[in-house]
């Protein structure tokens, strides 16, 4: 096994051995992939080769249970899901796979064979940061319970060439490196050269003999798809998740000019389509860069559209017309908030132009098909697309945009005259004649049939606040669907220790796909024994975190002080800068006590960490804040046995997985009425750690199922923050 390790020798053909066992049969088939489907040079079989090979032959298993569900699905033609989300914050695959698929014990045990640890293998993997923060992470959470559920249901994205980038902490703070995910490649996806659609930008509109229209002229890219297996787990369903990619045409590479010296012009289209997936959320503070991401939203947009059209159609052979008026009883779409919204006019196009259908036809269609999920009420991030650079980028969905606004007032004034002083902040158009835009979340919720916010409270919010005149026009429009997180990620694979405990008392292992049974825990709650198994769970997940982080910041932690942390994106609303400036509170606080006082502290260990926006100069002040704090407290002999405060670098998915396990205290103390859900909340809460937290977004749900003596309520409530917010702008606290 030690000279498979070191270089598979040429003289030992291991596929030839004679198996017995699922483990050696695993090893074989990892050996196979190791030599037949190489990616290195031969005769390597270091942790790096073992995990593609590894990640290899486990996707060989799930693509047969994948093109089964495929056929399944083609063929019983049930009603699909289809989420477009410009965010996918779906980390490694490798123990999700392994897990979901229920073989864990014996990849564990066939790498062993090769000389190889899994828990080491899995460490190789780079993670596919697709997102920014929970709004991508929760589009993972659903791809992974969807296809548990055994719902037919895919998502789509845009494959990134850089993921988020990389956060590297130095002496002037935050520092962002592109994040190379696709560096070698993603053993996980699957290039369908087949599955092919065109793109236009730019052009203009021509009106034909009939009277119809169409979009012609600009430039037009094509999408590639790239497919990602998304498996259920113990069950054969696995979905997809398939991600586009731009591409020109080879024709579209002026060979003339190439030869002519003209480089950069012969392959212009090439460099367009490149920096179409180049990175997420490319700066827009230029023109450029917000004409960029408004390709990119077009893109996803159209590319998904014609795909789902093209399953309709497909799905309906032999079934007599094609019937479009049924397309919303075969095909659901979820806008994960407003960055998708175009496809709302390009489903209205595409149904109307290269369909045939007329306004009202494709009006009905597209309502009954597209809802959408509103998360957030800060009127910074929501959307505002100037409309000079629609009118120039996508002429046609322009002319749609402005139909479905003159129809849509002309619709409130004739049924609700009462309206009509607000039809100026209700409308999709905003002529202000500085700056004339159209809102992307007025253009959602005229045009969805369900809106929905992330939490109880911030469903609310929207009712009573920001949607509150379309609520008097559509009373059933809206609704609440609290944001969720999938228990196998979030405990049964990233804290195998503690659900093993879960397990054994409950009997049984169901409370990984049914969370409710977590409850029965509840007669065992004077159990002295199940407290001592408990803790020593949560021992183990802290000695490990603490080994992670002496390892990423060279700053050692005792793994029995009480770990509070605090991660998630840095943001003023989310408020690291209270913590911290508490913490240097707590801090003098320590250097004032007497040595007797100070055998009262509860030795803490404060860690916060989270990628602050590359242009957003305040939260990466707090970074810098939070380091240079931790800088003055962990070499103060006086403090740091009671205190230690340490800045996790590069929060993501791999990270939240190591943190949340040995977590004890976690902040999420946002300003009430601001955080529109959150999920690490749940992810602490579902470890067993306490909170700490305003009653903001999802906590105030999370404190009802855990009980008010598990959460220390913080804080203002969301009702009472404008009132103080105006007491402090007049001084009067
Ligand atoms: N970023 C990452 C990497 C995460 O894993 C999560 C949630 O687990 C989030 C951001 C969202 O965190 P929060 O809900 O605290 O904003």
């Amino acid at each position: 096994n030690e000279t498979i390790k070191s270089g598979i020798p040429a003289e030992v053909p291991a596929v030839a051995q004679p198996l017995a066992g699922e483990a050696t049969e695993i090893a074989s088939n990892i050996i196979y992939h190791a030599q037949y489907s190489p990616h290195f040079s031969p005769f390597k079989f270091e942790p790096e080769q073992a995990f593609y090979a590894t990640a290899d032959s486990v996707r060989d298993r799930l693509i047969k249970q994948w093109n089964d569900t495929y056929l399944h699905y083609h063929k019983v033609n049930p009603k699909q899901t289809y989420y477009l989300s410009m965010e996918y914050l779906q980390g490694r695959a490798l123990t999700n796979a392994i897990g979901n698929l229920d073989i864990q014990d014996a990849y564990s045990d066939a790498l062993k064979k090769l000389g190889h640890e899994l828990e080491e293998i899995v460490e190789q993997e780079k993670d596919a940061a697709l997102g920014n923060g929970g709004l991508g992470r929760l589009a993972s959470c659903f791809l992974d319970s969807m296809a548990t559920l055994n719902l037919p249901a895919w998502g789509y994205g845009l494959r990134y060439r850089y993921g988020l980038f990389k956060q590297r902490i130095s002496k002037g703070g935050q520092e962002e490196i592109a994040e190379d995910w696709l560096e070698k490649f993603s053993p996980w996806e699957i290039v369908r050269h087949d599955v092919v659609f065109p793109i236009r930008f730019f052009g203009h509109v021509d009106v034909l003999p009939t009277g119809s229209r169409k979009w012609v002229g600009g430039e037009v890219i094509q999408a590639v798809a790239y497919d990602v297996p998304i498996p259920g787990y113990k069950t054969k369903n696995t979905n997809s998740l398939r991600l586009w990619e731009a591409k020109a045409c080879a024709e579209d590479f002026n060979l003339f000019q190439f030869n002519d010296g003209q480089y950069e012009s012969a392959a212009q289209l090439h460099a367009t389509a490149q920096q179409i997936c180049a990175v997420l959320y490319p700066g827009d503070a230029t023109e450029s860069g917000k004409l960029l991401r408004l390709k990119q939203q077009f893109f996803l947009c159209s590319a998904s559209l014609q795909d789902i059209m093209f399953r309709f159609r497909e799905r309906q052979v032999g079934k007599g017309v094609l019937q479009w008026s049924e397309f919303p009883t075969k095909v659901a779409v979820q806008l994960n908030d407003t960055h998708p919204t175009l496809a709302i006019p390009e489903l209205m196009r595409l149904l109307m132009d290269e369909e045939g259908l007329g306004w009202d036809d494709a009006w009905d269609i597209t309502t009954r098909t597209i809802a959408y999920t509103n998360h957030t009420v800060l009127p910074e991030a929501l959307e505002k697309w100037s409309q000079a650079v629609m009118w120039k980028l996508l002429p046609r969905l322009m002319e749609i945009i402005e139909e479905i606004d003159k129809r849509f007032i002309a619709t409130v004034q004739s049924t609700r005259p009462d309206l009509e002083t607000k039809l100026s902040s209700i409308r999709i158009l905003d002529h202000n004649p500085q700056k004339p835009v159209v809102r992307m979340a007025n253009l959602c919720v005229v045009s969805s049939h369900m809106v929905n916010g992330v939490a109880q409270l911030h469903s609310d919010i929207l009712k009573s606040d920001l949607f509150a005149d379309y609520v008097s026009i559509w009373p059933t429009k809206f609704q609440n669907k609290t944001n969720g997180i999938t228990p196998r990620r979030w405990l049964r694979f990233c804290s195998p220790e503690l659900s093993q405990i879960i397990t054994k008392w409950l009997k049984t292992d169901k409370w990984v796909t049914n969370l409710d049974l977590l409850t029965k825990l509840r007669q065992f709650v004077d159990n002295e024994e199940l407290y001592a198994e408990w803790e020593s769970a949560k021992m183990a997940n802290k000695q490990r975190l603490a080994q992670y982080i002496t390892q990423v910041t060279n700053v050692s932690i005792d793994p029995n002080t009480l770990f509070d942390i605090q991660v998630k994106r840095i943001h003023e609303y989310k408020r690291q800068l209270l913590n911290i400036l508490g913490t240097v509170y707590r801090y003098k606080k320590i250097k004032e006590m007497s040595p007797e006082e100070r055998q009262k502290v509860t030795p803490r260990t404060v860690m916060i960490g989270g990628k602050a926006f590359a242009t957003y100069t305040n939260a990466k002040r707090i970074v810098k804040l939070v380091n240079d704090v931790g800088a003055v407290v962990n070499s103060d002999p006086e403090v740091n046995s009671y205190l230690k405060v340490v800045f996790v670098p590069n929060y993501n998915v791999s990270v939240a997985e190591m943190l949340i396990p040995g977590s004890e205290l976690s902040q999420h103390i946002s300003t009430a009425g601001m955080e529109a859900s959150g999920t690490s909340n749940m992810k602490f809460a579902l470890n067993g750690c306490l909170i700490i937290g305003t009653l903001d977004g999802a906590n105030v749900e999370i404190r009802e199922e855990i009980g008010e003596e598990n959460f220390f309520l913080f804080g203002a409530r969301a009702e009472e923050v404008p009132r103080l917010r105006k007491e402090r702008e007049n001084g009067l606290v």
